[in-house]
């Protein structure tokens, strides 16, 4: 049978570079040969054992682009060759969500890397109807951050920041710093509040109107400044803190929007629900994607998100540990990782 090596995280903070067999691609799936794999924050917490997605033992890794090598039996419209980005979900098409066409909230959704092995190796098996031809001008690690791109364009969406709107964005991570060209593109005026400087300094060549430091300044009152005293239009929250999290309400508008992407992983964080009601706030949350990664791919073709300022650094599968502690660790300069044995 033949094998590839897979980092495989066998229990908690442990990861192990194994040989496994390759697997087979069934009816309606397609083995794909990995090219580059984005290494994210959820790797991190199903490697720490705080995903409530995530068991072990597992491969993990879900943002992916690569080559498509085997097809399963009956799969139709691709070719072993194919340059592919995976969108990395299987849902059951039959459940209420998926015949609506929000596939995102598939009562059985599974993702790569989540409840099925991820591409943390060198094949993954993906969904036919998931897989997105690799626009010919983006190299493969970009190319594979179409994943996080996808999931920032379905959160700003439904926000939906109109042409002047001010926004304050909540941390400037991958998802952050993705959101946030989202939100410049519809028009709107951002203010990034992110305590790392060069994050900061990468936002602001972006585009990026105003950034802050949290840590040194004072967000809420910067933000009633800049806005007549109003407040902003939308806020964005993409770290996940509970702090964070609580401060949203100060920050939005009456009647304007706060849009959750992150999440503590606690059933409760400290949320002014009287100024939500009396403020007639919109509080939105978000999964995921559903129909965001032609578009996501569409505007990396076009210039119109960039990815590249946000790769920080480069490294050959046997390192995914390392990797993964940089992130977890949060150490100086770490932004995007990419996993690739190509340079
Ligand atoms: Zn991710
Ligand atoms: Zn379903």
């Amino acid at each position: 049978m033949a094998t590839m090596k897979a980092a495989v995280c066998t229990a908690r903070e442990t990861i192990s570079i194994e040989e496994v067999p390759v697997p087979e691609p069934k009816a309606d799936e397609v083995l794909v040969a990995v090219k580059v794999t984005g290494l994210c924050g959820s790797d991190v917490d199903g490697y720490t054992g705080h995903h409530p997605m995530i068991q072990w033992p597992i491969i993990l890794g879900h943002e992916c682009s690569g080559v498509v090598a085997q097809l399963g039996p009956g799969v139709t419209g691709w070719q072993e060759g194919d340059e592919v980005v995976v969108e990395p979900f299987f849902n059951c098409k039959k459940c209420p969500a998926c015949l609506a066409g929000k596939y995102n909230l598939c009562v059985d959704l599974k993702i790569t890397g989540h409840q099925v092995n991820g591409s943390l190796a060198e094949y993954v098996i993906a969904d036919p109807f998931f897989l997105h031809p690799k626009p010919a001008n983006l190299p493969w690690a970009e190319a594979a951050i179409a994943e996080p791109v996808s999931g920032s364009l379905h959160a700003v969406e439904r926000a939906n920041p109109r042409l002047g709107d001010f926004v304050v964005l909540l941390g400037c991570g991958t998802i952050g710093v993705l959101a946030m060209q989202h939100c410049l593109n519809k028009g709107a005026e951002v203010l990034v509040s992110e305590p790392e400087a060069f994050k900061r300094d990468v936002a602001t060549q972006l585009g990026a109107h105003h950034t802050l430091d949290p840590t040194a300044e004072d967000l809420e009152a910067t933000v009633q400044e800049l806005t007549g005293g109003i407040g902003a239009d939308v806020v964005v929250e993409a770290c996940g803190l509970p702090q964070t999290l609580g401060a949203t309400v100060g920050l939005a508008r009456r009647g304007g929007t706060i849009l959750l992407i992150g999440w503590s992983g606690n059933t409760t964080d400290p949320f002014d629900l009287t100024s939500v009601t009396l403020d007639e706030l919109t509080v939105l949350g978000t999964l995921g994607f559903a129909w965001d990664h032609k578009t996501a791919l569409k505007l990396m073709s076009m210039g119109k998100v960039q990815v590249a300022p946000i790769i920080s650094h480069r490294m050959p599968l046997e390192r995914v540990e390392e990797g993964i502690k940089m992130l977890h660790e949060h150490a100086p300069g770490v932004w995007k990782i990419a996993i690739t044995d190509e340079a």
